[in-house]
């Protein structure tokens, strides 16, 4: 396998590039809530566009089914593209077939069509090769930049990169890898990980990971319910995830053979309904009465969680603190979230990422060293894992 191919390395003047994105923004009744994604697309798209090439965008969108959904049209993502890029967006509706291939074959030196989502077909999510076959017949070069779903083996992402000889990764997906590897490699002491949020089947792989590398684990979010179970102590009504429990049973002996110090709540902040305007209460770990569940870590947890940050060279963070969803539960994760902009201030390598997580920084102006547009791919990524989609780039095709 060959090392992977940058964008830079490619001659895409007068050729058809085929792009893979990942636009899936978050949109509410077609109003696109935050076009981060989209911003970070556009050193690729620029770039592509200044050389000359005829670009032919792909996305998914979301989660249609394999079948076309209108609420999850790209069309308002093409509307938004060609604002930010102050040049016109094709876009017909259309993915495959007789009518884009024409307009992809039309296309001058920089212009440039977005493709219908991807998800609308049937062959993406299954990795079809008649629909890769497809695809791989609007551009002779390919390009992704789609590190966010880099860890799926889907047509767009996959397929259509095991049918076209020339291809390469874009900007994005080389400033991700480039940032997410210096955490693999050793990153400057102490390294600390903050990891919270409820989904710990894809956290668990990275604590293995990283144990060898990192001085401090600091739980919180609804993973601290499973660690607090797992040593004994009472949780009332918290979230539990009862499959995982087994793991979270392994990660202890990791840690201590590592010499990784690990740090739970001291202190949460409880409610027996998790919704606006409920009741809640400060208690020490180990108070939650019958009926109540944790929904954020307390006072003294943040202060110690602060100070843990803020004598850290090195810190990654993926996983909300509490419910942060709802106000007051969010006070934890804001907190750790300043803490975090202070110790990139203070020259700390400070890393985010999470689906949930990267809401946190929408709008905000806090500033990091990377945050990561990946959720699940940074995570597996975080992990030692191969992500397919770039895997496949190295791959020559014959
Ligand atoms: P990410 O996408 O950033 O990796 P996750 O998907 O693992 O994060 O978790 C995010 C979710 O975790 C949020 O919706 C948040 O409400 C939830 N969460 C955090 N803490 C708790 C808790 N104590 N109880 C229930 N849910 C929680
Ligand atoms: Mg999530």
């Amino acid at each position: 396998m060959r090392d992977l191919p940058s964008i830079r390395d490619l001659d895409v003047k007068g050729k058809r590039v085929l792009c893979r994105f990942d636009f899936n923004v978050p949109l509410k009744q077609g109003f696109i809530e935050d076009d981060r994604r989209l911003k970070e697309s556009l050193p690729t798209i620029r770039y592509l566009k200044r050389e000359g090439a005829k670009i032919i965008m792909m996305s998914h969108l979301g989660r249609p089914g394999g079948t076309k959904v209108r609420e999850l049209s790209l069309a308002p993502v093409a509307k938004r593209l060609s604002e930010l890029l102050d040049s016109e967006v094709k876009f017909v509706g259309e993915i495959v077939g007789d009518e884009i291939q024409k307009i992809s074959e039309e296309l001058k030196e920089g212009e440039l069509l977005l493709l219908e989502n991807t998800r609308f077909h049937p062959g993406e999510k299954g990795n079809d090769i008649g629909f890769s076959e497809n695809l791989a017949k609007l551009g002779s070069i390919y390009v992704n930049d789609a590190f966010a779903t880099a860890h799926r083996k889907h047509a767009s992402t996959y397929g259509v990169a095991t049918l076209i000889k020339e291809k390469a990764a874009g900007f994005l997906m080389l400033k991700e890898i480039e940032n997410l590897s210096k955490l693999l490699k050793g990153p400057p002491p102490p390294f600390s990980i903050v990891l919270g949020g409820a989904k710990m089947k894809t956290k668990i792989p990275v604590i293995k990971n990283l144990a060898p590398l990192m001085d401090n684990l600091l739980i919180g979010g609804a993973m601290t319910y499973n660690f607090l179970n797992k040593k004994g102590i009472d949780v009332g009504d918290s979230l539990l995830e009862e499959s995982l429990l087994p793991e979270i049973e392994e990660v202890f002996p990791i840690l201590r053979d590592n010499n990784v110090n690990l740090y739970l709540p001291m202190d949460l902040v409880i409610t027996d309904r998790i919704e606006e305007r409920a009741k809640w209460k400060v208690i020490p770990v180990g108070d939650i009465p019958c009926g109540w569940k944790g929904v954020d870590i307390g006072p003294k947890t943040i202060q110690k969680f602060r100070e843990i940050i803020l004598e850290s060279k090195t810190i990654f963070w993926n996983g909300p603190m509490g419910v942060f969803e709802i106000s007051p539960f969010d006070k934890g994760t804001l907190e750790i979230a300043t803490a975090m902009g202070e110790a990139t201030k203070e020259g700390a390598l400070t890393l985010v990422g999470g689906g949930d997580t990267d809401k946190v920084f929408t709008g905000s102006d806090i500033e990091l060293s990377h945050l990561s547009t990946g959720g699940g791919a940074a995570l597996l990524f975080l992990s030692g894992e191969e992500l397919p989609a770039i895997s496949i780039l190295k791959e020559e095709v014959r």
